[in-house]
């Protein structure tokens, strides 16, 4: 069993990045531009935040942190996103995700210019990636393709198997997987809460791709021996023998299933990374778009 080790991955892509940044500025163009816009005080949203905007700060991207409260209008979000949209020295932006009940996400998605949308999120730039054209693809799934490809992972004419159908992970994963592109060429199935013979797909599949939410869900008895697994699911659980309070766990349960594994990612230090790093591809893509 390898690990798909999301952390060394990152930093090598973060290292590459680095020296496209380094090249933009040495011929006298300005440093990508990364803003986050956060509402309220949601602790796990303001640590997904501060990781991103510390990358930032590591690949030499200009971030900036825009705090907003917990009880801001729509009307008003809104109008900030306007206001970030017409903004020249910003190449992209993201607005974390989940928003305060009484504000209608996909609004403020549809809101985001398509060409500042970094997370991918805007329906433009979803049909872009359903049709194969050039456009910032959802955070998530493309940076478990980068780590897929970095860590030399053949998908063409396996079958992948990708649990969960959210907008911002499952749905874009089938798709990318089975586009006709490196990765990609997979044949697809994808799994949600209605399927009916979920262990029999899953043991066939050559690529499980999990995010489902569920802590520890997928067990030895549903992957298949020689199996690449990805774990998505973040999950904070009370731990008070650690220092913390808590511990993370994923979707899977690493423990039982990695010695079947071939490859398999760790939570943490799996995807995570990996998505924090994809935006940052977006953002370097958006100001090369942009100059
Ligand atoms: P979500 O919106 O809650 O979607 C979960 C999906 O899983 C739904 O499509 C649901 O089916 C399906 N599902 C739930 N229980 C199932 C079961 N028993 N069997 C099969 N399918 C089941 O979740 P998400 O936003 O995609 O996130 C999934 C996990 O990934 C979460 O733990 C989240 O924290 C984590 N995450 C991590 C990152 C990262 O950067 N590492 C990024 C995003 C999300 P229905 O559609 O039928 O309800």
């Amino acid at each position: 069993m390898k690990l798909l080790d999301g952390k060394a991955t990152s930093d090598q892509i973060k290292a590459e990045i680095k020296e496209k940044v380094q090249a933009i500025k040495a011929s006298g163009g300005r440093a990508p531009h990364l803003a986050a816009v956060l509402v309220g005080n949601n602790g796990a949203s303001l640590t997904y935040v501060n990781a991103k905007v510390k990358a930032c700060e590591e690949v030499g991207f200009e971030s900036s942190l825009i705090r907003l409260p917990e009880d801001i209008t729509e009307a008003d979000l809104l109008a900030k996103i306007e206001e970030l949209n017409q903004s020249t020295d910003l190449d992209g932006y993201i607005v974390q995700l989940p928003l305060p009940k009484h504000i209608h996400e996909h609004k403020v998605t549809e809101a985001i210019a398509p060409s500042k949308d970094v997370d991918g999120f805007h329906p433009a730039n979803l049909g872009k990636m359903v049709l194969n054209l050039p456009t910032f693809l959802p955070a998530t799934p493309y940076g478990i393709l980068q780590l897929l490809e970095k860590n030399g992972i053949d998908t063409a004419g396996k079958h992948c198997v990708v649990m969960g159908r959210s907008h911002i992970v499952g749905s874009p994963m089938s798709i990318l997987m089975g586009r006709n592109t490196n990765p990609g060429n997979a044949t697809v199935t994808m799994v949600h809460s209605r399927t009916k013979n979920l262990k029999e797909l899953t043991l066939q599949a050559d690529i499980l791709i999990v995010a489902i939410g569920k802590p520890e869900f997928v067990t030895a008895d549903m992957v298949k021996e020689g199996a690449v697994v990805v774990d998505v699911g973040i999950h904070r659980i009370d731990d008070a023998t650690r220092k913390s309070g808590f511990r993370l766990l994923g979707d899977v349960k690493f423990d039982e299933v990695a010695p079947k594994c071939s490859y398999i990612s760790p939570v943490p230090g799996g995807v995570g990374p990996m998505t924090i790093v994809a935006l940052l591809s977006n953002t370097l893509l958006a100001r090369t778009l942009q100059s």
